[in-house]
């Protein structure tokens, strides 16, 4: 992290009416990222564009198997763009609420997009390992998935999912060890039988994550898997 970025993240509580991105002053009307960041975010033209990428990445990825029902993604997230400044900002750097806002959004343009239908019965956030989460304090795919849920109406169950155990770090990973590097990574228990369950993260690179997921929701009895994040990271 540069010494400017560090600087904003440490100053960011103390000011918190500036822009996570670039620290200009925001209006009342802009919540943590201002209008010309936001900008510069690529947002997916329509939910079916956004489903035939995810798709698309994730068959390329890790293969044709991993068999999900509906998949949401709200923005193609490029490196060094500003959104992947705010997303880091949401996830390291302690701006928790922004999460809910990514989330509401996430929400709002679903529902737009699907003319009002909510085709999954729960939200499940993709689990940190608990000392992660200590460590970190918040699980920022929680936050994401209270703010989508508070939009949509389905609760969160964010109990039935657990990592079991620390994973290394998987940037840098190419698909396939991602895969080895998760596999029986998560366990489900008390899964509603027949259940359609929205997995929730907050960016996904290879679809390894999710996949590995859905794997444990599906064994504890999960009918369905959909997938929503707020952004789809763009092949490099
Ligand atoms: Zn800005």
């Amino acid at each position: 992290m540069s010494g400017r970025a560090l600087l904003r993240e440490l100053l960011h509580p103390l000011f918190p009416d500036v822009c996570v991105v670039c620290s200009s002053m925001l209006r009342e009307d802009e919540d943590f990222c201002c209008s010309a960041c936001r900008r510069e975010f690529s947002p997916f033209p329509s939910a079916v564009e956004a489903e035939m990428m995810l798709r698309s990445t994730i068959a390329r990825r890790i293969g044709p198997e991993f068999l999900f029902d509906r998949g949401w993604c709200r923005y193609l997230f490029h490196k060094g763009s500003p959104l992947q400044e705010a997303l880091h900002a949401m996830k390291y750097g302690g701006v928790h609420a922004l999460c809910a806002v990514f989330g509401r959004e996430l929400g709002e343009w679903m529902l737009t997009e699907g003319k009002g239908e909510v085709p999954f019965d729960i939200v499940v956030p993709v689990p940190l390992h608990r000392m992660k989460k200590t460590e970190r304090t918040y699980n920022q795919a929680e936050k994401i998935a209270g703010g989508l849920s508070a939009v949509m109406g389905m609760p969160v169950m964010d109990r039935l999912l657990v990592r079991r155990r620390r994973t290394p770090s998987q940037t840098g990973l190419a698909a396939v060890d991602r895969l080895r590097n998760l596999a029986g990574a998560f366990s489900a228990s008390g899964v509603p039988r027949g259940a359609r369950v929205l997995l929730v993260d907050d960016v996904v690179t290879t679809g390894a994550t999710m996949s590995a997921a859905a794997d444990a929701l599906m064994r504890a009895g999960a009918g369905s898997i959909s997938l929503a994040a707020v952004a789809l990271a763009a092949k490099e």
